[in-house]
């Protein structure tokens, strides 16, 4: 019975990851799986959201402002930071993502695990105040 009632708090969580655009938080995360499943606690989210990060179906990125943010796309890709109010925007660059491969690819000794590139400025919104 356990394993059913995890199984069904890591659905919620990846469902709500991948609903939005917005990189959330684990506090934005837990409220909205909250709603659904009010018994579940915000250190359950953690714990849901570490299992899901180490079977690669979600993304943490631990450097973007001051809590991590995560990212339902496993896929690697970029992001824009705003400096001014936290939104992280995806970012297409098929062009970047074939120099960082071969960058990666040219440091045969190394063990390359991954890479890890951000972009981070003002968004639209904040530029224009
Ligand atoms: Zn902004
Ligand atoms: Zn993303």
């Amino acid at each position: 019975m356990v394993r059913t009632r995890n199984t069904r708090q890591r659905q919620l969580i990846i469902a709500e990851l991948r609903g939005t655009k917005s990189h959330p938080t684990a506090e934005w995360i837990y409220q909205r799986v909250k709603a659904k499943m009010p018994r579940i606690s915000l250190g359950t989210v953690y714990r849901n959201l570490a299992v899901l990060k180490e079977q690669k179906l979600i993304q943490e990125l631990p450097r973007v402002g001051s809590q991590s943010r995560y990212d339902g796309n496993p896929e690697p890709h970029y992001h824009f930071v705003c400096l001014n109010c936290g939104s992280v925007e995806d970012i297409e660059t098929p062009f970047m993502e074939k120099l960082t491969g071969e960058v990666a690819k040219k440091l045969t000794e190394h063990d390359v695990q991954g890479y890890f590139a951000e972009f981070f400025g003002l968004c639209p919104q904040c530029n224009t105040k």
